[in-house]
């Protein structure tokens, strides 16, 4: 499983980062974005920063994507 963030509709509220933190994290402007490997995938973001979900994460990535108040967590299955 693969997921991305659309920073352009995070309303950087920071659910995703408790529900996921290894995953998930909110950085200084305020917005989330995914990890992979301990290292935010920033430059750039958004559907070109996919990143490799850690199988016993899947639940909780699943579990983010749909609280996500700006509906802004992808996710795509491989
Ligand atoms: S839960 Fe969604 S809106 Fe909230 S910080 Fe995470 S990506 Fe942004």
């Amino acid at each position: 499983m693969q997921v991305w963030i659309d920073q352009d509709l995070c309303t950087g509220d920071g659910l995703c980062e408790e529900i996921a933190p290894a995953v998930f994290t909110l950085l200084d402007d305020g917005l989330a974005y995914v990890k992979q490997d301990d290292r935010a995938l920033s430059d750039p973001g958004g559907v070109q920063a996919v990143a490799a979900v850690p199988t016993d994460l899947d639940e909780a990535v699943i579990e983010a994507a749909e609280e996500c108040p700006g509906e802004c967590i992808f996710i795509e299955v491989a």
